[in-house]
């Protein structure tokens, strides 16, 4: 699997959302452990969603 892949799930992740059809959550954490850009790209998602939360804006 991609990053892509991964991100996707992880954004959908960070929204509450169900993950999408063949990522698991265990695959997903994995993938995070060993990689940093989809580590720090989950960062900035997390943010953004505390941010749109505050601001009452999703
Ligand atoms: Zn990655």
């Amino acid at each position: 699997m991609h990053c892509s892949e991964f991100r996707t799930a992880l954004s959908a992740r960070v929204d509450g959302e169900g993950l999408p059809p063949g990522v698991t959550g265990a695959a997903l954490d994995a993938h995070l452990l060993g990689c940093a850009e989809c580590c720090a790209w989950g960062d900035r998602a997390r943010r953004l969603r505390v941010l749109a939360a505050r601001f009452d804006l999703g």
